[in-house]
């Protein structure tokens, strides 16, 4: 990958980090409602990611590949990388899997209201929150658009729009090259 595009992985490295961090407050914040343990991994599915977070987790993996992975099957589209309710790459994971199971706010498609999403296994009634309180999901989706954006620009193995995705499951077929 040329120098440019690598310059964008660490930024997204950065904004994981910082993610991964509030994760772990508000996680710590709210862990008398957190019914979330290992085991429960309902919030695991094949995900979309932004190419600049997949190529990331790409360039993780090929270093520290995971220890176990599904064989790809197309009457399942569920995360192939989740064995006996354990995720096998726990440090590569995407951004939207350090975020399971939190109170997460956004803004309505109107964008007139805030609106809440939050595991019901986690918060049977959650009615006091604010910016304190929960993960700000569109100020985190915005910085990585840009950081995406930028990536895109300037990694040339591949083209992509803004606003396309990838699966998860398509690394078990890069891993391979
Ligand atoms: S990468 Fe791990 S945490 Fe994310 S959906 Fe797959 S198994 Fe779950």
């Amino acid at each position: 990958m040329n120098e440019k595009a690598l310059q964008y992985i660490n930024d997204y490295i950065v904004l994981r980090t910082e993610i991964s961090e509030l994760s772990a407050k508000l996680s710590t914040l709210h862990k008398d409602k957190m019914a979330c343990k290992k085991g429960c991994s309902s919030c695991c599915m094949n995900f979309q990611v932004l190419p600049v977070e997949y190529f990331s987790m790409l360039n993780e993996l090929k270093e520290n590949p995971p220890k176990e992975f599904r064989e790809l099957d197309s009457d399942h589209d569920d995360c192939n990388f989740l064995i006996d309710d354990t995720c096998q790459m726990y440090e590569a994971r995407s951004i939207i899997c350090r975020t399971h199971g939190l109170p997460l706010l956004f803004m309505n498609q109107e964008g007139d209201a805030w609106e809440l999403s939050a595991c019901p296994l986690n918060f049977k009634k959650f009615d006091d929150f604010h910016t304190e309180n929960t993960y700000p999901q569109d100020t985190y989706n915005s910085k990585l658009f840009l950081i995406n954006r930028e990536f895109i620009k300037n990694y040339q193995d591949e083209k992509f729009g803004e606003f396309d995705m990838i699966s998860l499951n398509r690394l078990i077929e890069d891993l391979r090259k």
